[in-house]
């Protein structure tokens, strides 16, 4: 579970997320929109200290996020990003692999036994062996997911995860990230995709100028209370 009370991030003297709280139980989908320059990213970076925060609280799996338990916390958190930020000289398996054995100090077997797993996980088990460059941009994005989910992440962070690739390639992308949230684990995920989060979201919350101006269950991405949401939608479909 992931708890945040008052978060206050800045930049200098801009403040980008202007006191946000949010409670995302054990297991639980929540989908972030909003327009761009909102703070959505920011706000998800923040959770792990990417950019850390002036104000506020985390909580992450019952440990309050901290300079002392900062690293620990980090370990249990997936991130996928945008873009994939693979080592290209490095192939899919040891992408994978080396981050397990280097920063979770996972013997090299159950690395790639968990390595493995994940590309399975994603439908990727047949390119364990090719190197990034070999692959589309959605199984780039695929191998992304896998390793974040190698580390077995009590929560799986998203900012954007299919944002950078050709429309032919999200949907194989949203298609895994809900064999994944059907597996029952806690996502937080920033996207514009408002299918998927009809579909996965247990809850959508929507971001304006560092706030969060409206949340609830999906349907109100076809009811918004609020003339905001209405006109960004409207933008999207
Ligand atoms: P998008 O939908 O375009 O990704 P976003 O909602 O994720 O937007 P952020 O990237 O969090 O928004 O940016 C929020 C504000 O913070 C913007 O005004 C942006 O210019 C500013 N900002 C973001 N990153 C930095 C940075 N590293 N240094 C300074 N300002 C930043
Ligand atoms: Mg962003």
């Amino acid at each position: 579970a992931v708890v945040v009370e008052n978060l206050v991030v800045a930049y200098g003297d801009h403040e980008v997320v202007k006191g946000v709280s949010l409670n995302v139980r054990k297991g639980e989908k929540v989908v972030i929109m909003g327009p761009s320059g909102s703070g959505k990213s920011t706000f998800l970076r923040s959770l792990i200290w990417l950019v850390k925060p002036k104000q506020g609280r985390i909580v992450i799996d019952g440990v309050e996020v901290g300079p002392a338990t900062l690293a620990k916390v980090r370990t249990r958190v997936g991130f996928v990003f945008q873009s994939y930020n693979l080592f290209p000289h490095l192939r899919v398996i040891d992408n994978i692999v080396l981050p397990l054995v280097k920063v979770h100090k996972l013997p090299l077997s159950e690395a790639r036994e968990r390595a493995m797993e994940a590309l399975q996980l994603v439908g990727l088990l047949d390119k364990a062996n090719a190197y990034p460059l070999q692959l589309s941009g959605g199984q780039q994005q695929r191998v992304a997911i896998a390793r974040a989910l190698a580390i077995r992440p009590s929560v799986l962070m998203l900012d954007e995860p299919t944002s950078a690739l050709d429309p032919e390639l999200v949907e194989e992308v949203l298609q895994v990230l809900e064999d994944i949230a059907r597996r029952g684990t806690t996502m937080l995920i920033v996207t514009h995709e408002v299918d998927f989060a009809e579909d996965v979201a247990d809850r959508v919350v929507f971001f304006e100028n560092g706030k969060i101006v409206e949340e609830g269950p999906p349907e109100i991405l076809y009811n918004p209370r609020t003339e905001r949401l209405r006109q960004f939608l409207r933008r999207l479909h």
